[in-house]
């Protein structure tokens, strides 16, 4: 079944600074990869999120700062193409999802936000789900900075299980409200990243969500500006492990951290490659 890819180039065009530079050499990449040739991996243009959800996932006051801000409107879009993407997974026309953004949002909490992100985009799309009938979810977060804000939008909310790796360190595991840190020290490779990511799904195994999203910072790369010290080899595995933990629900890839060119030209096709069953090419 399909494999839809959510973009727009106000992404490259309109992004963050920092992000923004890696989204068309990597899309460009992913055209010429041949893993779009067929019809079962698609791309579809995003739309921008509904204001009022975007309302309803944020205070008024923050809403009120984010009115004068530049990324304002390109936030709004990044929260878009993953809402899109989660809805066609969730209509059962797509199976699985990659979301291009051009701002992240792991860092955008009710009331305030800050690290490249405005609007906590899988939080919007939270909202737009459970409206739509879902109510329990998988949060991977696998970029290495905390993904703070993000954890207070679900800290209390026992039918999201939030996995959250980061550079820093300890284990902390709450099985009430399913909340689970795992810090990987500065410098983490790919040995420790993936056992710390199977000890997350392991501890989630027994949670019974309907769909998961995986935050996709690929700023965990060797040469990128993150904390973890990764290597491509370790993209496909992690994308692997997750797709053998979610099994038939749907997986949402959401596009996060991450700066180097060279380094989303490779590790973005890679995952969509394993998202759709192609890999190895
Ligand atoms: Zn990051």
């Amino acid at each position: 079944m399909l494999i839809a890819i959510t973009y727009h180039e106000d992404f490259g065009k309109r992004g963050f600074s920092v992000l923004k530079e890696r989204i068309e050499p990597s899309f460009e990449k992913l055209m010429e990869s041949g893993l779009v040739d067929g019809d079962d991996v698609q791309v579809f243009k995003a739309r921008p999120a509904p204001l009022d959800l975007v309302k309803q996932a944020h205070t008024e006051a923050h809403m009120a700062n984010m009115e004068s801000d530049p990324y304002r409107e390109v936030a709004i879009l990044s929260a878009g193409s993953v809402m899109m993407a989660a809805e066609m997974v969730a209509e059962g026309l797509a199976r699985r999802a990659f979301a291009y953004t051009g701002t992240a949002g792991h860092h955008a909490s009710r009331g305030s936000c800050w690290g490249f992100c405005y609007f906590n985009d899988v939080a919007v799309t939270i909202i737009r789900l459970r409206q739509m009938g879902l109510q329990r979810f998988l949060i991977v977060d696998v970029d290495p900075h905390f993904g703070d804000g993000t954890r207070d939008f679900f800290k209390d909310d026992a039918d999201v299980f939030h996995i959250n790796m980061h550079s820093g360190t300890g284990e902390d595991h709450d099985s009430i409200k399913n909340n689970y840190d795992i810090g990987l020290t500065f410098g983490g490779s790919n040995e420790q990243f993936l056992s710390a990511l199977k000890s997350g799904l392991e501890l989630a195994r027994n949670f019974d969500f309907q769909m998961a999203f995986v935050i996709f910072g690929h700023d965990s790369h060797q040469d990128d500006y993150g904390g973890f010290n990764l290597t491509f080899e370790a993209y496909p595995r992690m994308t692997q492990l997750i797709m053998e933990a979610v099994g038939d629900r749907g997986l949402i890839f959401v596009l996060s951290g991450g700066s180097c060119v060279h380094v989303a030209k490779r590790v973005i096709p890679d995952v969509i490659s394993v998202l759709s069953g192609r890999w190895p090419a």
